[in-house]
């Protein structure tokens, strides 16, 4: 007998001792999660957005015009309608003055193949922001020589020719001294690390006791704003809100974001991290949106992350490490003199043994959960994530990673944040944004602490913790 999802109950994985079997159970009962579609590149929804964008242009919207040149940028199938979209989006930069960015958009709607009897607006732009940067004049030159090439696909190229010479001679050195670009510098603990725990700073140390668990706490007097903790995440992925503002990979916000080739879901800062994406991407390209209309929240999508960034290969393995229980998935240590191994943030083992909570939740609980993880696990198998080892038992056994991860990376994940720095603004003024979520390593030892705080206290370590996590 098949199952559809609907038809699931508690009560049959009632005597379930693992996620494992219970994935194993669903899987064997052929029980078919909902049929995934795939959303793919579309020209008219693309130009549809790129219109919206028009009108807010007119009204001189234009950080909001962008969000929809964007999405235009996503969805645009074709190279003549991509590069339509970043043409206009480049008209947004050059009337916020951020020149460099505007170059970029110029260049690349130019290589995408930006019609030729339209291009001279485009070079035109560029001539004008090659002034406006005080470019050399070759720079300068190599745009205008170009510039009066496409003057020939059009009727008036005389009287367009004169008035950007008048113009240009208007053009004043633009404002922005420093390249319009995002900051990221990553703080660094340097040799101040905690041996046992290289995360960590050798200021701090964990601890165990009864009462409150497991919590940092200050091994030596501390100094004020210093730093205590610098760790990488696991896995991260953006809010869905910001997936026309940042880069997929690097979680970066640019003004120049590039469209996945494929899919409409998705956006890169650079080519670099367009090609970096490919290892993990390729096994969700197209299947995003499905994913997020089906009901897989946040904590699901950081688990298909986490999942997609490893190949197959390395989860089997890691059930046989699971298998011998050659790991202690629990750490017991009651201070962190006691332990014998380097507690790395990019071992899985720390992240799979982050507490899940299950003995809490509800038995309904479990089961909307499991509904997720066997969404997730199909889309996995449409991908080709498995490629010739797709069988029950590997099905079963990433269907049990990612149940796993379903019930632990609620408690455990932590919400990505960026500055937002202002003109005049100071570290203590900046304000922060969520962009994303991701799961760390060390900083489990940072949640159990701050549960014991009162809530005004939480809220400040929290927000000291998101200045110290590098994104
Ligand atoms: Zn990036
Ligand atoms: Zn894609």
């Amino acid at each position: 007998m098949c199952y559809k999802t609907n038809d699931l109950s508690c009560e049959m994985f009632k005597n379930c001792p693992s996620n494992y079997a219970r994935m194993r159970l669903a899987i064997e009962k052929k029980i078919s999660s909902k049929n995934s579609s795939q959303s793919f590149k579309d020209d008219g929804k693309s130009n549809n957005f790129r219109n919206c964008g028009n009108k807010k242009f007119s009204r001189k919207q234009f950080e909001d015009a962008i969000l929809d040149y964007n999405m235009a940028i996503r969805y645009a199938k074709t190279k003549e309608v991509l590069s339509m979209a970043l043409a206009n989006r480049s008209a947004c930069l050059f009337h916020m003055q951020l020149h460099e960015s505007c170059l970029r958009d110029i260049d690349m709607a130019l290589v995408e193949g930006y019609p030729k009897e339209l291009a001279f607006k485009l070079l035109q732009r560029a001539c004008k922001c090659c002034k406006a940067l005080g470019h050399k004049d070759a720079y300068f030159q190599a745009y205008f020589n170009k510039f009066k090439d496409h003057l020939k696909y059009i009727k008036d190229g005389e009287k367009v020719l004169g008035n950007l010479e008048k113009e240009l001679k208007e053009v004043t050195l633009s404002k922005n001294s420093i390249d319009e670009g995002f900051f990221s510098d990553i703080p660094s603990l340097n040799n101040n690390r905690n041996a046992k725990f290289p995360s960590l700073s050798k200021s701090v140390k964990v601890c165990y006791t009864e009462e409150y668990g497991r919590y940092i706490a200050a091994a030596t007097d501390l100094e004020c704003g210093e730093l205590i903790v610098v760790e990488k995440p696991y896995a991260k992925t953006l809010l869905t809100d910001c997936t026309s503002s940042h880069c997929d990979y690097c979680l970066q916000q640019s003004f120049n974001l590039i469209p996945c080739k494929d899919c409409p879901d998705v956006l890169f800062c650079s080519l670099e991290c367009q090609t970096n994406a490919q290892t993990y991407h390729k096994y969700l390209c197209t299947y995003l949106e499905y994913l997020r209309n089906a009901g897989v929240d946040r904590a699901g999508l950081l688990a298909a992350y986490l999942v997609s960034r490893k190949p197959l290969t390395y989860f089997i393995n890691f059930k046989v490490e699971y298998d011998d229980k050659k790991y202690n998935f629990l750490p017991t240590f009651s201070n962190d003199s006691d332990i014998d191994y380097v507690y790395e943030w990019n071992s899985y083992q720390n992240i799979f043994s982050l507490k899940t909570n299950e003995e809490n939740r509800s038995e309904q609980d479990l089961l909307d959960r499991i509904k997720n993880a066997l969404i997730i696990t199909d889309v996995f198998e449409k991908s080709g994530y498995f490629e010739s080892q797709l069988n029950n038992e590997n099905k079963s056994w990433i269907g049990g990673i990612i149940l796993t991860h379903l019930q632990n990376f609620p408690c455990n994940a932590h919400s990505i944040h960026e500055e937002i720095l202002t003109p005049g603004s100071s570290a203590i003024s900046t304000e922060l944004a969520e962009i994303g979520c991701g799961i760390y390593a060390t900083l489990r030892f940072l949640g159990l602490y701050y549960k014991q705080l009162p809530l005004s206290d939480n809220h400040s370590l929290l927000e000291l913790l998101n200045d110290l996590l590098p994104i």
